[in-house]
């Protein structure tokens, strides 16, 4: 069997998530294991340059806030 390397790289104790090496490994994770309904993923905000997956908050989906707003990080 052969060890197939995690798209994962770690774990972010903080938020309790795991943590990507690039936006495009989690999305990645989405699309294969999530069918991307309703997740979507987004940078740690502690570790520079990993990102996270997770559901999309209610807020986001109808439209209030962004998902930079409820994680305290505005553009
Ligand atoms: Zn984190």
């Amino acid at each position: 069997m052969a060890n197939k390397q995690p798209d994962w790289t770690g774990y972010c104790d903080a938020h309790g998530k795991r943590l990507f090496s690039s936006r495009k490994r989690a999305r990645k994770q989405i699309r294969e294991h999530r069918n991307g309904k309703g997740m979507r993923e987004y940078p740690c905000t502690l570790v520079d340059g990993h990102f996270h997956i997770g559901h999309l908050p209610r807020e986001v989906r109808r439209g209030y806030k962004t998902v930079a707003e409820v994680h305290g990080r505005k553009r």
